[in-house]
């Protein structure tokens, strides 16, 4: 695994300045494996059970670099770092937002969608997930303004289906029907508000539309709106 200096480490958590959290150190306040860490100099072996082995202030060290989260995502709030308004990243804890690197969405969910949003600051997870070579599964929970004509699975397993204003035709998407208004779909790919602008292309209209899989990742029952955990190793493995 590779190292840190205790200072370097937690001014790039959040915890402040390379000062202050020298400070920190130096008072005691950094404690590992039940023993107070007081050179800032030493180095850290960073690995993922770091948050199990060392405490700040009497409380677990923030997730170490590497890490991947997994929210579920309200309707109302915007995955973006620049727009104003409500934004994703104030449903994390304050200082996880000062991180260096710094926490991104792994893709997006529009402002009016819910559900399963994977977060995280490793930048090759991110690429590995969301390259246009990636085909990570995502499943989505639709609900229409109008009932289902009955062809729509067909039409959407056939591969042939364009959206409006592009050049290529949608990779086939996986539907089945849970009642006339209400669809599941699986997409491979992830362009620009797909499923919305999908169903708009089949006649219908989408009024809500929640995520709960993103490949084989299900959002669990008991992760409120809003609320978000920490993946382990085996909750990134699910993913791919
Ligand atoms: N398709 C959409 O239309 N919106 C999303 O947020 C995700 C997929």
């Amino acid at each position: 695994p590779p190292t840190a200096r205790l200072d370097r480490l937690l001014a790039n958590l959040g915890y402040g300045s390379r000062r202050e959290v020298q400070g920190l150190i130096q008072s005691g306040r950094v404690v590992l494996d039940g023993e107070a860490e007081t050179d800032p100099d030493q180095r850290i072996y960073v690995k993922a059970d770091l948050a199990l082995r060392m405490t700040v202030n009497g409380e677990p060290l923030d997730p170490a670099p590497g890490m991947v989260l997994m929210l579920n995502k309200p309707v109302g709030v915007t995955c973006s770092h620049k727009e104003t308004g409500a934004l994703v990243y104030s449903l994390l804890p304050e200082r996880w937002r000062r991180r260096d690197p710094a926490i991104s969405t792994v893709g997006r969910l529009d402002k009016d969608t819910s559900g399963l949003l994977l977060m995280t600051d490793d930048g090759a997870l991110l690429h590995r997930i969301i390259s246009p070579k990636s085909h990570v599964p995502k499943r989505y929970q639709a609900t229409l303004a109008r009932p289902l004509a009955g062809n729509e699975a067909e039409v959407l397993a056939s591969g042939t289906l364009m959206l409006e204003g592009e050049e290529k035709p949608l990779l086939p998407v996986e539907m089945t029907t849970v009642s006339p208004t209400h669809a599941t779909v699986i997409l491979h790919e992830g362009r620009y508000h797909q499923v919305r602008r999908m169903f708009a292309a089949l006649g219908n209209h989408v009024v809500a539309l929640h995520r709960d899989r993103v490949g084989g990742l299900d959002l669990p029952d008991d992760l409120p709106p809003g609320g978000y955990r920490i993946l382990d190793a085996a909750g990134i493995a699910a993913v791919f």
